[in-house]
């Protein structure tokens, strides 16, 4: 396509963080984990969703998780967070844009990622409404350093980027 026939494209970042607590499933990305712990949070803690959500409100400029699905309402209580993300794409879509790619590196020391990254892209890709190859999903240690080192939590940073749908 000539670029200047292409839709504009916008790039937003998101980060998020959760403790561990005993007791799993472990849920990233909308794939339940088999692991001895889970994340504790308001909602059902899922930080691959969450980083993901904020990445794509952050390109649309639409604000963040937190101020679209607040805390403060019980709604939001151990709330899917893959349904979360499914409301944020409908929001960016309503204002014209289209998610393009989205990349994703979880940081945890264990468990491995790797065995579930296909599950991951292909939940993902659904909700996103890309194909499973326009996302990527990584895992990543913290070489044992600091709280991630420790085993107190779990941290994800994602990217996302957006295309302007013609009308
Ligand atoms: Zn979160």
């Amino acid at each position: 396509m000539p670029l200047e026939r292409a839709g504009i494209a916008r790039t937003g970042i998101g980060y998020d963080s959760h403790r561990f607590a005993p007791g799993g499933p472990l849920v990233l990305g909308g794939v339940r984990i088999p692991s001895e712990q889970r994340l504790e949070g308001h909602s059902d803690a899922d930080a691959v969703a969450h980083a993901v959500t904020d990445a794509v409100l952050g390109a649309a400029s639409e604000g963040d998780i937190g101020s679209m699905f607040p805390d403060s309402d019980p709604a939001n209580r151990n709330r899917d967070s893959m349904e979360m993300l499914s409301l944020a794409i409908r929001r960016i879509e309503a204002k014209g844009f289209a998610v393009m790619h989205a990349d994703i590196t979880v940081i945890v020391e264990r468990p491995s990622i790797a065995p579930h990254r296909v599950a991951m892209c292909d939940a993902l890709a659904r909700v996103l409404h890309v194909a499973t190859d326009a996302i990527s999903v990584k895992g990543k240690t913290n070489e044992g350093m600091g709280w991630i080192g420790r085993g107190e939590g779990l941290a994800c940073i994602a990217i996302a980027t957006l295309v302007e749908v013609p009308r």
